[in-house]
């Protein structure tokens, strides 16, 4: 079986929060029979945003070593490619554009990451969770719109942070509006597996969302956001499964910055099931 998929999300030690030397990704990617592995690890940020979780501005260059040596070194074996995770922040875009010009990057997500401080203060309302949901659901749409990003990441990561007062259904005209505005972007959205981990464990974005998508031709990149070697790839066939339930027939995934795509029962096909490689 030829090798097809990529995991397009991944990070490595350098923010802070995650375990396991991108060779160790590397290895787990081919163990699971991928085609290669995009490192998406989170981008630097002036004035202290978000700085327990990130790679520092003078740490680029790291970043952008050791994945090019581990490339080198998985030469004819895994392909591996130099990524980022994005925060999208309004104010912040010249910086994240400067950000984005030192690198060679083959994925660029972009992510609204609701939990940090600097995103508390500026769009949670205080007693009024909905608006919360509401205001993240307009960020996510605006990053799309801002243009500097290929996908939209775990496109529903608010719920975790308001998991009391999650009722999807009552969101349904805002989720909507939202992805009208994402779909005439052209920017593909995530299909985010580490959502099963998370204290609402489903996959973000949530079924309905993902038929909302779908029903917009939104393309959609499957990732296991993996913060350690274990899970790059984790429960991707469950994610072909969503998609295929929800309507799509192809997977997307991009290199040098440009979308591909794959048949779903093909992709599901060319994996090495997770228990025979342990
Ligand atoms: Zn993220
Ligand atoms: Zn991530």
């Amino acid at each position: 079986m030829s090798r097809l998929i990529y995991e397009m999300h991944c990070h490595t030690p350098l923010c802070r929060h995650a375990d396991g030397t991108p060779p160790r990704y590397a290895e787990a990617a081919e163990r699971r029979g991928l085609a290669g592995i995009v490192f998406t690890c989170h981008n630097p940020m002036p004035d202290s945003y978000g700085h327990s979780g990130r790679m520092r501005e003078a740490e680029v260059d790291e970043y952008v070593r050791i994945v090019g040596d581990t490339r080198r070194r998985f030469d004819g074996q895994v392909d591996v490619r130099l990524g980022l995770e994005c925060d999208y922040f309004p104010g912040y875009e010249d910086y994240i554009a400067e950000t984005l010009a030192r690198m060679e990057l083959h994925h660029v997500l972009g992510s609204v990451h609701p939990f940090l401080a600097i995103w508390r203060r500026r769009f949670q309302i205080e007693d009024d969770p909905l608006q919360t949901q509401r205001n993240y659901f307009d960020q996510i749409a605006a990053s799309a719109e801002s243009g500097m990003f290929d996908t939209i990441s775990h496109p529903d990561l608010v719920k975790n942070m308001t998991a009391n007062d999650w009722d999807f259904e009552r969101l349904i005209p805002d989720v909507e509006k939202c992805l009208d505005r994402i779909a005439a972007t052209g920017c593909a959205m995530e299909l985010n597996t580490s959502g099963l981990l998370k204290t609402i464990p489903e996959f973000n974005p949530n079924q309905t969302m993902l038929e909302l998508m779908c029903q917009r031709d939104i393309p959609v990149v499957v990732g296991a956001d993996a913060h350690v070697p274990e899970r790059v790839s984790a429960d991707f066939e469950r994610a072909y499964d969503a998609m295929q339930s929800a309507g799509y027939t192809r997977v997307s995934y991009f290199l040098d910055r440009t979308r591909h795509e794959l048949d779903l029962n093909e992709a599901r096909a060319s994996l090495i099931p997770a228990d025979s490689t342990v």
